[in-house]
C-alpha cells in the first residue's frame, strides 16, 4: 500500500501536494500551545472522532519535487460477461504489480522483494482470473487489471481511471487486493473496506454467508487504508469499490492477527525483508481468496444495480449529491 496517510492527487504536476511530519514531541508542543493536551487529542482521534482545530502557529515550509518521466506499464485482461442485459457493465478487479525495486541496503539486502505488498495481490489476482476462467462465463464483463506505480502515488491506477481501455460508461464497480493479510495469520473474520459506501456491501454480505466469517469494523480508521490503495483512483472518479481482506481474530485463538500485523509493519514493512523467507500461512491465503471469490461472483452474477450510498461522503465528495 501507498505509505503516506495521503494519496496525493498525483499523475499531473499542478496537482503535487506537500505534507508534514513532525516528531511527536513537536505536536505535542503545538498542542499544548492551544492548551490541549496531546494525549486526550490522541485518544480522540482513536476513539474515531478526530477534531482539527487551529494550531495557533505560522510555519513555513519548502517543499522541493523532482520531476522525471518514465514508462510503465498497466496489464488488463477482459473477460467479456455473457448476459446481453449486464455485459455491458465491468467490474475492474485490480492488484498492483510494483513494488520499490533496488533501494538502500538493509542487513546487507538491497532487493525491495514486495511479496506480501503486493505480489500477494497480483498472484492472487491471478488466481482469481485462473477461476474465473474455468467457470461458466460471468453476467457482467470482469476486467483483470494489475496496475503499476501504485507505491509511487496510485499512478497506474489513476491512470486506468482517467483514461481505461473499456468506455469510462462501463466501469460499475473496482474490486481491489493489496496485500493478502492472511499470509501473516489466518483469519476467522474479514475487513471490508469501502463496506459502508456503497451497496457492494451485499457482495460481502453473501460471501459471509456461505462462510461463516464476518464482517469486522475497520480495526484502525486512523490510518485511511481505503484512499491508501488502487481502489482510491476509482473512487476519486467516480466508481464505488471495495477491498476485501483477511480480519483480525485469529483462527488459531492463540494468535492475534492485529500485534502480529503490527510486528510485521515494523520488521517488514516496505523493506527487504517482506521476502519469500517470511512464515506463509497458507490457510489464511486460501480463506481470504474464497472470501474475494464470492465477492466477485457475486458482483457479476447476482446483484442488481450497483449504486452509491448517497449519503457516504466519499460519494458527496466526488461524484456529487
Ligand atoms: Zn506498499
Amino acid at each position: 500500500m501507498y505509505p503516506d496517510d495521503r494519496a496525493p492527487h498525483a499523475v499531473v504536476p499542478e496537482e503535487l501536494e506537500a505534507s508534514l511530519v513532525v516528531p511527536q514531541r513537536i505536536a505535542a508542543d503545538w498542542a499544548a500551545r492551544t492548551g490541549r493536551d496531546f494525549d486526550d487529542v490522541v485518544s480522540s482521534i482513536r476513539s474515531g472522532k478526530p477534531a482539527s482545530f487551529d494550531l495557533s502557529a505560522d510555519g513555513h515550509v519548502r517543499a522541493g519535487f523532482e520531476l522525471e518521466t518514465f514508462e510503465s506499464t498497466n496489464v488488463a485482461a477482459l473477460l467479456p460477461g455473457s448476459d446481453p442485459a449486464l455485459q455491458d457493465e465491468v467490474l475492474v478487479l485490480t492488484a498492483h504489480l510494483d513494488h520499490l525495486g533496488i533501494g538502500a541496503a538493509i542487513a546487507g539486502d538491497s532487493v525491495y522483494n514486495g511479496t506480501l505488498d503486493n505480489a500477494s495481490g497480483s498472484s492472487a489476482l491471478l488466481t482469481l482470473a485462473s477461476v474465473l476462467t474455468r467457470m461458466d462465463a460471468p453476467r457482467r464483463s470482469i476486467l483483470f487489471l494489475w496496475v503499476t506505480a501504485e507505491e509511487s502515488g496510485l499512478l497506474g491506477a489513476e491512470y486506468f481511471a482517467r483514461f481505461p481501455t473499456v468506455s469510462p460508461r462501463r466501469i460499475v464497480a473496482n474490486q481491489n487486493i493489496d496485500g493478502v493479510m492472511g499470509m501473516i495469520t489466518a483469519a476467522t473474520d474479514v475487513l471490508a473496506f469501502g463496506y459502508e459506501h456503497s451497496n457492494l456491501s451485499q457482495a460481502v454480505d453473501y460471501a459471509v454467508s456461505l462462510t461463516g466469517t464476518p464482517v469486522s469494523p475497520d480495526p484502525t480508521p486512523e490510518e485511511n487504508l481505503f484512499i491508501r490503495s488502487d481502489q482510491y483512483a476509482f473512487v476519486r472518479n467516480g466508481i464505488p469499490a471495495i477491498w476485501v481482506q483477511g480480519g483480525r481474530t485469529g483462527l488459531d485463538p492463540a494468535r492475534d492477527p492485529q500485534a502480529e500485523l503490527d510486528k510485521w509493519i515494523v520488521e517488514r514493512y516496505h523493506k527487504p525483508s517482506d521476502d519469500f523467507v517470511q512464515p506463509l500461512d497458507l490457510e489464511g491465503v486460501r480463506r481470504e481468496l474464497r472470501a474475494n471469490l464470492l465477492v466477485t461472483y457475486h458482483i457479476t452474477n447476482e446483484m442488481g444495480p450497483i449504486e452509491w450510498d448517497p449519503d457516504s461522503f466519499l460519494y458527496r465528495r466526488w461524484v456529487g449529491g
